[in-house]
């Protein structure tokens, strides 16, 4: 799909490849940006065009968030548009070894510093930058899209469960009670209490089973508070046993395996009963997203992780963040048609760096950056087009480029792969200015 907008640079509905090649042809529009590719007709405004509703649809993730836009039509939802947005990596090293190189600063022989107090507060609402970066981005991401999309509501995953309908089945919705959902939204919640290992004895990585502590056939109940995970061999072992039944003929028991779950059996015992722990609060950036999300005063939705799941489950999609973005809440419509040929893939990858003296590999500097940024009317990160006429890179090539003040540069590609160096900038056009994103696009899956 390609991004139109009208004379007065507002959005319209997204038309197909085909269509905007055809308006371009028959000079009815102009290309207005390359990454994501927009085009802006010259002859329509806003006020003559109807618009259907679309939904903006995340997925956030702490690597890559699912990004979907569905077109909602009476009964099914179309996929207009799919990303993936991967945050950018390593912050927190980068902040850990700026910081060792400020300390160095400080034993060495210079000048007298005085030492700072611990005097500074964090503002309301802080998160830590890692963190941060990741809300910063993905709100980013959603502001684009609402320059290119007239987007009319946003749905995001807020917490992997629903604790107040855990806790409360009877007072919901009509189709959660005792349902397909609330299968999905315990086995999430177990999944997490019990960090995704058998209770008893700690296996990992093995198919697990929901476990009755207090047995149904000795008057268990259903409630999450009698609820465990186990592996096959654990729950065949207990079988119909009470704890305490369980814990004596374990204790009887001299093989290794029994004497582990004799060992972690009452503290299985002591966690049944603590309290359902709130995902929702332990998750401080899903609320900071949020917050900032209903800043855009469109109406937000929030879906539960358990839910994406089963609605992905039934509409029998794979395991993508995509496709777990266009199942996220329960607005999710019925059937699902995907209308994309791709899914785009924008990668958050910053401006540069602010230092200013490269170091080798023991700490001691090699060599300072200048201060300009610019040359030859190139920077660092601009997309460029190169056409070069002869020698090993003989060809055309279009990439993020790396501004050298020899006038030789790099091309890389969007996922970060050199694919020339050392072309001279004489065979350079700037397509587009570098903003912090490298746009590339891969097919859907
Ligand atoms: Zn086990």
């Amino acid at each position: 799909m390609v991004f139109v907008l009208d004379k007065h640079k507002r959005p319209l509905m997204p038309c197909t490849e085909k269509r905007a090649r055809l308006l371009l042809q028959r000079r009815r529009a102009v290309v207005h940006k390359m990454f994501p590719f927009t085009i802006r007709l010259k002859d329509r405004i806003l006020e003559q065009s109807e618009l259907q509703s679309l939904r903006l649809k995340l997925d956030p993730g702490a690597k890559i968030t699912g990004a979907a836009v569905l077109r909602e039509d009476t009964e099914k939802g179309v996929a207009v548009f799919l990303a993936e947005i991967l945050h950018k990596p390593g912050i927190k090293r980068k902040i850990e070894a700026r910081r060792n190189i400020r300390r160095s600063r400080r034993s060495r022989k210079l000048r007298y510093r005085e030492p700072r107090f611990n005097n500074r507060t964090r503002p309301a609402g802080w998160l830590p930058p890692s963190l941060g970066a990741r809300v910063l981005q993905t709100i980013n991401t959603v502001n684009k899209l609402l320059k290119l999309l007239p987007i009319t509501g946003i749905s995001t995953e807020h917490v992997k469960f629903d604790t107040q309908l855990l806790q409360n089945p009877d007072i919901s919705e009509e189709q959660y009670q005792r349902g397909e959902l609330y299968r999905y939204e315990i086995r999430e919640y177990l999944l997490e209490k019990w960090q995704r290992k058998c209770a008893y004895c700690h296996a990992e990585n093995v198919p697990m089973e929901i476990e009755h502590v207090i047995p149904r056939s000795r008057d268990g109940t259903r409630r999450i508070s009698n609820l465990t995970l186990a592996c096959r061999s654990c729950n065949e072992a207990k079988g119909a046993m009470m704890p305490q039944e369980w814990l004596e003929k374990l204790s009887r028991s001299q093989k290794a395996l029994d004497q582990r779950r004799a060992c972690n059996l009452p503290a299985v015992l002591k966690k049944l009963r603590e309290p359902l722990r709130d995902a929702a609060m332990i998750n401080a950036t899903r609320w900071a997203l949020y917050e900032r999300l209903k800043a855009t005063g469109l109406p937000v939705e929030c879906g539960t992780g358990a839910r994406t799941k089963m609605q992905r489950t039934e509409h029998q999609l794979s395991k993508t963040h995509y496709y777990d973005a266009c199942c996220v809440g329960a607005g999710t419509p019925k059937t699902l048609v995907i209308a994309c040929d791709y899914v785009s893939v924008w990668a958050a990858s910053g401006r540069g760096i602010r230092k200013m003296c490269n170091l080798d590999k023991y700490g001691f500097p090699r060599s300072h950056r200048k201060r300009k940024k610019s040359y030859y009317g190139f920077q660092t990160g601009d997309l460029v087009v190169a056409h070069v006429p002869k020698g090993k890179y003989a060809g055309r090539h279009v990439g993020r480029v790396s501004a050298r003040e020899s006038g030789d540069f790099d091309i890389k590609d969007h996922t970060g792969k050199r694919i020339c160096q050392g072309v001279s900038c004489k065979h350079m056009q700037v397509l587009q200015r570098g903003d912090g994103w490298r746009y590339g696009k891969q097919k859907i899956a």
